[in-house]
Formats: structure tokens, C-alpha cells, sequence
């Protein structure tokens, strides 16, 4: 079946009247709005919209409690620690993230932790926020409360999950911030979610199934316990797997947020925990000498030949900046699966299916 093609504004309409049906207040149906239809502009489809009945689903089930407010747990000079009480992870890691800001430009660093956050979603949103404010940010994240979906390099079996990580450099005059935002597994866990919604395979190399042996099929992903669901291995073999060691333990462990150790409940549906370091580099170096030195690099790296005379060398950053380029000229295209578990999530929502297609489309 055809994507639908939907225009930013209008998506933006529907999908935060069906969030303020599902009971958030005006501010938190516009925050995480604006986050989703941003991923889906910059390209991130796998964090855009469609997670939207996967959020319904979790407030229905308890999991997602709505109109939370972040409540500091640790406040000690540069050191801020944030308990989301399970509230939407895109309010709750803006919020820390803002203040964390504050605090890197009144004491030139913030080492800042969220815990117990349900989704956060797009990592590099939090990094844009602090690029945007002149600063410079590492991001360390895990995910757990769920089953664990990604096997360790020489593993078999899911034993965490995706793990993101995002580092950040802010703009220079010449170049926009330089956004680097990735889950260490081969691909996020949403794409593989994608290609189901859409019939498609995933590339070779990606994916596990339950018996630990090689598979394209996405399916595997998604069978509903008791039975076995597959695994996603993480990129770079080795060194993928390393990042999301680290990412399990600064993300969480270091904060005081829920690793995903067999202990743990698993009952939460998604618990994100970050760690962010967010360092004002005025502090460290001098500002002009640091923006020609981001220039001369970038510059120096782009200057590469292309492999493929089409496909020019980038930076992080690059393909979101094109991608929402394109599609605010010709709209964000919505598989028609997604849009069926919209209308559906739209319904449960109690907006109703009619009034979200005729908002939204
Ligand atoms: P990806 O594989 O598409 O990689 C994206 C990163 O690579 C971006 O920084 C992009 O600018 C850069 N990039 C892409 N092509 C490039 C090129 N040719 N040259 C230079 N840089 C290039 O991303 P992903 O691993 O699929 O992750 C997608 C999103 O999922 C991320 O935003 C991540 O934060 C999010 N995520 C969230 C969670 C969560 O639990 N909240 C978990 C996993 C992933």
C-alpha cells in the first residue's frame, strides 16, 4: 500500500489534539508533538509519530503516567539528578536538559542524570538544545524495564537493549552544530519496527533469530512472550558492543537510574536513564581558535572524493538538516500500517479516528 503524504503543520494538528486526548495537559501534548513530527522531518521515522499507540497503549496499561513533573533528586553544584516518576521521557529530558544548560554556563560544566524516564525518543534533540545554546554535550543512554533485545558481539541472545549515545559541537558561523546521535545496535530497535509495518526486509548482518542464527526477517522481533523473541547485534562488533556496555553502566548505574540486570523488574514497558555531561568550551579554550579549527576539519574531511559522485562526503548532522529540508517542502510520508495504528491509537484516545485523519491530513 501507498504512503500517505502529510504536511508538517497539519501532523502536528492531529497528533497533539490525540495526546491531549489521552490526557496530557496543553504543554506536554505540544512538547512531545514537537519532538515526534521534528524526528519525523529529520528523517528518524522510527522515532516519529508512529511510536504514538505505543504510548497510548502504555498509559492505558498504567505504564506512562501523564502530567508528571521532574523531581531533582540530586542538586550538588555542578551534579543534577532528575526522577521522571515514569512521566513522557521527551518533557522530562528537555526539562533536565535546560537545566543543566543553565548550570554549564553558571559553572561551566553539568554532569546531569535522568532516571525512571518512560521514552525519551530522538537522543540528538536534547543535543541539538545544547548545541543551540553555544555548549558542548555527551549523552549516555540505556534502556531497560522491557526484555533485553540486542545480544552482546559474540552473544546469541538479547542481553540489553540499543543503548544511544550523542555527542554534540555547537555551530561555528561557517557550519551548524555538529550532531552525532546513534543507537549502538546495527539499527534502532524502531526501524526494525518500520520494515515490519512496511513488509520489507532488514539488511543482512542485523538481525538474530530466536535460535541465535542470522535472519533479514523483522518479525522476529515482535512475538509475544513466552515465546522467544530474536536480537539485533550491535554495529562495529566489538566496539559497538563496548559503547553499550558503557552506555548501560554511565546511562544508569552511575546515576542511580535501573540497569538491565535479570534482577531488575521488567515490567515497565520502556525506562530510559541518561547521563549528560554538558561543558561550556569558553571554559577550556578560546572560542574564535576552537570554530577554526571545527571549519578547518570539517572542511578538510568533506574536501575527501566521493566514492559515488552523488553521495558527497558528510558530518554528523548533515542528513537530518537535508532530510528535514525535503520534507517540509513535500511533506513527511506515513506508511499506511502506521497510519492504521494512528487512527486505531485515536480511537482508544478518545479522539476518534475521523476527527485525527481530518486534523491530521
Ligand atoms: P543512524 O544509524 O541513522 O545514525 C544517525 C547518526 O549518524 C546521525 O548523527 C547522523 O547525522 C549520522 N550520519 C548518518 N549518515 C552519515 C554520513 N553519511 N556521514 C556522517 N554522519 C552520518 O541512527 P540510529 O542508530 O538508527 O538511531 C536513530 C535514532 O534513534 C537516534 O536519534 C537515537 O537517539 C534514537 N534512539 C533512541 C533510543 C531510546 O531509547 N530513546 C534508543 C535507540 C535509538
Amino acid at each position: 500500500m501507498k504512503d500517505i503524504v502529510v504536511k508538517h503543520e497539519k501532523l502536528r494538528a492531529g497528533i497533539a489534539a490525540l495526546l491531549e486526548s489521552s490526557g496530557s495537559e496543553a504543554r506536554e501534548a505540544g512538547i512531545v508533538t514537537d519532538h515526534l513530527v521534528e524526528a519525523n522531518l529529520k528523517g528518524h521515522d522510527s522515532h516519529g509519530v508512529g511510536m504514538v499507540p505505543a504510548y497510548v497503549r502504555s498509559i492505558k496499561e498504567g505504564k506512562l503516567k501523564l502530567n508528571r513533573r521532574l523531581k531533582l533528586v540530586r542538586d550538588d553544584g555542578p551534579f543534577l539528578v532528575g526522577d521522571a516518576q515514569m512521566g513522557h521521557g521527551h518533557v522530562m529530558a528537555l526539562d533536565l536538559t535546560d537545566l543543566a544548560i543553565a548550570r554549564a554556563k553558571r559553572d561551566g560544566i553539568a554532569v546531569a542524570g535522568l532516571i525512571m524516564s518512560h521514552h525519551i525518543g530522538r537522543v540528538g534533540t536534547y543535543g541539538e538544545r545544547c548545541a543551540e545554546a553555544g555548549l558542548i554535550s555527551l549523552h549516555f543512554v540505556n534502556v531497560a524495564g522491557h526484555r533485553a533485545l540486542v545480544a552482546p558481539f559474540r552473544g546469541t541472545d538479547g542481553r540489553f537493549n540499543t543503548n544511544p549515545i550523542c555527542l554534540t559541537l555547537p555551530a561555528t558561523g561557517k557550519n551548524p552544530p555538529t550532531i552525532l546521535d546513534f543507537a549502538t545496535s546495527r539499527i534502532a530497535l524502531g526501524k526494525v519496527r518500520v520494515a515490519k509495518n512496511k513488509g520489507k526486509q532488514v539488511p543482512p548482518g542485523t538481525l538474530l533469530n530466536a535460535k541465535g542464527k542470522p535472519t533479514t526477517d523483522p518479525k522476529v522481533m515482535f512475538v509475544d512472550p513466552p515465546a522467544k523473541p530474536g536480537a539485533v547485534v550491535t554495529f562495529g562488533e566489538h566496539k559497538g558492543y563496548g559503547l553499550a556496555l558503557f552506555a548501560e553502566i554511565f546511562g544508569a548505574a552511575l546515576v542511580g537510574g535501573l540497569t538491565i540486570a535479570p534482577e531488575h523488574p521488567r515490567t515497565y514497558g520502556v525506562v530510559n536513564n541518561m547521563l549528560e555531561i554538558v561543558i561550556d568550551p569558553a571554559r577550556l579554550t578560546d572560542m574564535q581558535g576552537l570554530k577554526r579549527e571545527i571549519d578547518a576539519v570539517v572542511a578538510y574531511f568533506k574536501a575527501s572524493p566521493p566514492a559515488k559522485s552523488k553521495e558527497p562526503v558528510l558530518v554528523p548532522g548533515d542528513p537530518e538538516r537535508l532530510s528535514r529540508a525535503a520534507r517540509l517542502a513535500k511533506g513527511i510520508p506515513i506508511d499506511a500500517t502506521t497510519w492504521g495504528e494512528l487512527r486505531a491509537a485515536a480511537d482508544m484516545a478518545g479522539l476518534g479516528a475521523a476527527k485525527f485523519a481530518a486534523l491530521a491530513k
